[in-house]
Parts: C-alpha cells; structure tokens; sequence
C-alpha cells in the first residue's frame, strides 16, 4: 500500500509526504503542495 499525495496524486517512493490530518482523516502531502496548503489554494 502507498501513499498518495492530496494534491497531485504523486506517491511515496517520488517524493517525500507528510502525514497530515484533514477533516479528521489521515491524508498525505508532498513537499512540493506543502507551501500551497499553508498559503491556502482557494
Ligand atoms: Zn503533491
């Protein structure tokens, strides 16, 4: 099973991902999409 990132879908074994939380579920960001959650997309 890997981990995909929230954002631009890229897995675990590309790139490094976060574990984060989002409306309570475990999800998963990548180092790349980080800076586009803490700035905000919308
Ligand atoms: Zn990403």
């Amino acid at each position: 099973m890997s981990c995909k990132c929230l954002n631009c879908g890229i897995t675990s074994k590309e790139v490094v991902l976060l574990s984060c939380r989002f409306n309570g579920e475990p999800v998963y960001v990548c180092v790349k999409c980080l800076p586009i959650f803490i700035h905000g997309s919308h």
